[in-house]
């Protein structure tokens, strides 16, 4: 039985893109995964098989590396977290917000930082490019590709396209950043396509049922539909939000108490890595302000 990838999802059919290459198959979920509850997603590697009417089954689902739901899709390995630097500016709050999610769902990040065309030349436009430049070298710094380009003007593109090669990409940002115009610059039409459609339906953004991922030129797929809208802390236990901020992880083996939240504890290998000037000021900041809300929320429900 062939192996392939499932690249579109809709009203009850998968779309299966053959390992060999070929046309897709358009194929129906086997009963056996509504028996289980479960179903196929976008991104999934699968066994499927013809059946007489020329359609498929998709017959098995492939262990997956990582489930998003929104949008619904398996083995999505890299999130492209898009922030403009102006207008809006950079927000690093909203920033490692978005990497917690990343972090706590499996998925590698990179850092674009677009826009970089619209800095103005002299005074508050140098003061801009500062806070990119120590943005840049404090995320780098931590284990993120940090990319600044300009969809306008085609700078950083390669390096974004080479970035994004051979993985299932999910891009997600604030509206507004720049992420249609990133995606549009690498494959024409795409996101620009999704907004009219919903504006002409009247309905929100991206509420349509239809998932897709699309080739990259170089090879990989970057999903049609952002990630990552719903930011609160619903899903993650107490312990994930510290185990989400990368420089944190390693330095809590350090930590005299198991559970540290790395607040109050003696003898946290954080606090003192904060306190050597080793953790930016700005991450523990947000850390603390994130166990906060998470904290809130449980009272709240
Ligand atoms: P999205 O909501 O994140 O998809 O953002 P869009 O791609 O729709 O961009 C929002 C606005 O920013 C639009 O008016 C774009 O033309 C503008 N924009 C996006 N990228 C750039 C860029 O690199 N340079 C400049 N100057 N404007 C940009
Ligand atoms: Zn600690």
């Amino acid at each position: 039985m062939p192996e392939g990838l499932i690249v579109k999802a809709l009203s009850g059919y998968y779309y299966v893109q053959g390992t060999e290459g070929g046309e897709t198959m358009q194929c129906r979920a086997r009963g056996i995964f509504k028996k289980r509850g479960e179903s196929p997603l976008v991104g999934d590697r699968v066994i499927y098989g013809e059946t007489e009417n020329g359609e498929g089954t998709v017959d098995r689902i492939l262990p997956r590396s990582s489930v998003l739901m929104r949008p619904p899709i398996a083995n999505a390995d890299l999130a492209v977290l898009v922030f403009s630097v102006i207008r809006p500016e950079l927000n690093f709050t909203l920033l490692d917000k978005f990497l917690v999610h990343t972090e706590h769902a499996g998925l590698d990040s990179i850092l674009v930082f677009t826009k970089m065309d619209r800095i103005p030349e002299g005074g508050a436009g140098d003061e801009i490019r500062r806070t990119v430049e120590e943005a840049a070298k404090l995320y780098s710094s931590i284990g993120y590709d940090v990319l600044l380009t300009s969809a306008h003007l085609g700078e950083g593109m390669d390096e974004l396209r080479q970035a994004l090669a051979g993985h299932i990409n999910v891009f997600a940002g604030q509206s507004g950043v720049g992420k249609s115009s990133l995606v549009n610059a690498l494959i024409p039409g795409l996101m620009l396509e999704t907004n009219e459609i919903s504006e002409k339906l009247g309905r929100g953004k991206h509420t349509t049922r239809h998932v897709e991922i699309r080739p990259l030129r170089d090879g990989g797929y970057v999903a049609d539909t952002p990630g990552f809208s719903q930011l609160d802390f619903a899903e993650l236990g107490i312990d994930d939000i510290g185990s989400c901020f990368r420089e944190f992880r390693q330095l809590s083996a350090g930590c005299k108490f198991r559970g540290c939240t790395h607040t109050h504890e003696p003898k946290c290998a954080v606090l003192s890595a904060k306190e050597q000037g080793e953790i930016a000021a700005s991450r523990y900041d947000n850390y603390v302000d994130f166990l906060a809300e998470w904290k809130e929320n449980r009272r709240r429900y």
